[in-house]
């Protein structure tokens, strides 16, 4: 492509709405433009990375059993019925209705769909184990969509769906997509690690989560300095020792306590440990109020508190002042487990119960309560873990120390098991004629996502530094002087050359200042650069990589040797 005639539309600043490098880069790279909140375009070499991400999972994808399909954005209501989900999605989906007033969803994830497509049509074990995926635009209504398109609410997704006999079958395909993200993001050059997720509103028992690694992901991870232990932060079990007081338990106190209504204030005015404080945390769950104890040192988890409560997570939020009024009897600031008014949940973390002589909020305006003891003073549905992970807590596996870390989550698989077979009735029937549900698999990959996670990994101040399997173009040839007859010759004559090759080239046959080319190839980031210039009358040009800038000066007829040697070492053929 002849750079005079490329629809890249740089800019000069960084515009203002771009927080993180690689939303300001694709921007001024002119890769991507948006449109509307979450909603983004890919211009000519954004999408030429997209595509060659596309082609890297579709490859990885075959090799891995799966056959490509591509169904409709547009789903009908009656299938998300069936799941439940229509309602669980909540805000999260876009939702339209038809000429006829019948309700539709732009679908934001595809496990009714496919299981509704074989539906009927997988008649027999003999058809199975199955494995179909689609690489296709989904919609989510994100709450705060943000950094370009990590959070996006259009976005492109690699989505595959697995259907075996049994749980078996299921877990050895879920290995086989396990592993087939692991090479998708290996020749992706992406630094990952693979946590174990929790399973949210997609149902089902286990997840993980492919995490590239940086300090701009929205995903925290722990992950264990001694053994293979690694979990994203809303699953991670929490292990925590209770330093129990050695003491017998005392008789209950009413404390007045005016103004104290932070665990920071009650740590000042008691002069006592946070660990010995038992915090109470108000929230409306699906319209319901429910009180949760957790350690006054401890943050809540609400992903677990929400798989306890089976409710999918935006049916929880913290109750307003008039409902924490309404059950405790008291402002905000002094509930308590101690005599709540009738009929409200109380949800107590395990490790609560093993503490001897609590402080907590008195359930009046003004007080707390001293020498509060599970069991003796209040009861509740104890549950065994409900706390938040934090960095120094022990692995749950091997008792070392727990390291933390961000991620952008660039992919996710899930044992399904039989949710949607059994609310859709997908079946089969086994070798002695009897029906059975499909065991189901579900395995998705952000694909433009993962092109802000590569950016991520891969730039520096002056621009993007595309890895070569997924740069826009291979080699970008600088003709310093266009107007130069032996340099624009010599520029073209390459340019030709290399194409004939099978190589993507640029050619920068622009009239501009050789400055503003040389920030540009930077700012875009192709991997491989030659610069014809003052040497071109003897056929020498400058050969440098985007990588290190390293220039040298070589002869013609070297350079193919130079480009190959290159495509080698990054385990790739021209
Ligand atoms: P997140 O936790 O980041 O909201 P998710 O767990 O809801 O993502 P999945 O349902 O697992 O997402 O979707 C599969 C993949 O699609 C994710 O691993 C991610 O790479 C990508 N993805 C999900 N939501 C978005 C989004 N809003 N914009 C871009 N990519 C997304
Ligand atoms: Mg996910």
């Amino acid at each position: 492509m002849k750079m005079s005639k490329l629809y890249m539309p740089t800019l000069r600043e960084t515009p203002s709405e771009a927080e993180i490098p690689s939303h300001q880069l694709l921007l001024r790279a002119g890769m991507i433009r948006n449109l509307v909140s979450g909603i983004y375009s890919y211009l000519p070499l954004g999408y030429r990375v997209i595509r060659k991400i596309e082609n890297v999972v579709r490859e990885e994808m075959d090799n891995a059993g799966s056959q490509e399909t591509l169904m409709s954005a547009i789903q009908p209501r009656a299938l998300w019925d069936a799941s439940g989900r229509w309602e669980d999605f909540g805000p999260e989906m876009f939702k339209l209705k038809d000429r006829n007033s019948r309700d539709f969803c732009l679908g934001p994830t595809h496990e009714e769909y496919f299981a509704s497509l074989i539906k009927g049509e997988i008649k027999s074990y003999k058809q199975l184990p199955l494995n179909l995926y689609q690489i296709q635009t989904k919609y989510r209504d994100e709450k705060r969509p943000r950094f370009g398109v990590i959070r996006a609410r259009e976005f492109i997704m690699k989505d595959a769906y697995s259907f075996d006999r049994d749980k078996e079958g299921m877990e050895k395909s879920y290995k086989e997509m396990w592993k087939a993200y692991d090479r998708i993001f290996d020749r992706l050059k992406l630094r990952y690690k693979v946590v174990e997720g929790d399973s949210g509103a997609m149902g089902g028992n286990r997840s993980h989560e492919h995490m590239a690694m940086s300090e701009v992901g929205e995903g925290l991870i722990v992950y264990c300095a001694q053994c293979d232990y690694a979990a994203t932060d809303e699953k991670a079990k929490v292990v925590y020792d209770i330093k129990k007081p050695d003491e017998d338990m005392g008789e209950m106190e009413k404390v007045y306590t005016p103004e104290v209504t932070t665990i920071d204030d009650l740590v000042d005015f008691f002069n006592i440990e946070r660990s010995r404080f038992g915090k109470a945390v108000v929230y409306n769950a699906s319209g319901e109020p429910i009180v949760v104890i957790v350690p006054g040192d401890r943050e809540l988890n609400e992903t677990k508190l929400c798989n306890y409560l089976k409710i999918p997570e935006h049916e929880l939020e913290m109750a307003n002042d008039e409902m924490v009024r309404n059950i405790s009897g008291a402002d905000a600031g002094f509930t308590g487990p101690v005599e709540l008014k009738s009929n409200v949940r109380l949800v107590i973390d395990s490790r609560i119960t093993n503490m001897t002589n609590l402080i907590v909020g008195g359930n009046e305006t003004g007080y707390h309560l001293k020498n509060v003891n599970y069991g003796r003073d209040f009861n509740g549905e104890v549950v065994e873990d409900l706390l938040l992970v934090e960095e120094g807590d022990v692995c749950p596996k091997c008792g070392a120390a727990l390291i933390m870390d961000r991620g952008i989550e660039v992919g996710n698989i899930f044992q399904l098991g039989t949710k949607y077979s059994e609310s859709l009735g997908v079946n089969y029937l086994d070798e002695n004629g009897k029906e059975r549900p499909i065991v189901m698999g579900s395995y998705g990959v952000g694909i433009s996502r993962t092109m802000s996670a590569i950016v991520e990994q891969y730039h520096d101040e002056y621009g993007i530094i595309w890895p070569l399997i997924v740069a826009p173009y291979h080699v970008i040839i600088t003709v310093i002087n266009y107007n130069d007859e032996e340099q624009r010759v010599l520029g073209e004559r390459l340019y030709e050359d290399l194409r004939n090759r099978g190589l993507e080239v640029l050619l920068d046959d622009r009239k501009e200042r050789p400055g503003v080319k040389f920030n540009d190839r930077d700012l875009i980031g192709i991997p491989i650069r030659i610069t014809v210039g003052r040497r071109a009358a003897e056929n020498i040009v400058e050969y440098s990589l985007r990588k290190d800038g390293k220039n040298i000066e070589i002869e013609e007829d070297q350079i193919i040797a130079k480009i190959e040697d290159e495509f080698r070492k990054e385990g790739l053929k021209i």
